[in-house]
């Protein structure tokens, strides 16, 4: 394990919420976290934005039991 070379000893790492980098999303279905692969499904009037795995099929085969089809 290596410590960040690039980190600046003076300023330390970028405080949240500064990053510029691709922030990590979570699918709310099977709840994988990354930065890619993701989709968002549009807020509607009655939801809000809805992140999910962009590959649908991948996203059920992680879900930790069947559910009913959404959808
Ligand atoms: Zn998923």
């Amino acid at each position: 394990m290596t410590i960040a070379s690039h980190s600046n000893p003076l300023t330390g790492p970028q405080p949240a919420g500064a990053a510029s980098g691709p922030e990590l999303q979570r699918c709310e279905q099977c709840g994988r976290v990354g930065v890619r692969g993701f989709r968002v499904l549009p807020a509607t009037e009655y939801t809000k934005p809805i992140t999910l795995c962009a590959s649908k099929a991948a996203c059920r085969k992680r879900w930790p039991k069947p559910h009913h089809e959404i959808a």
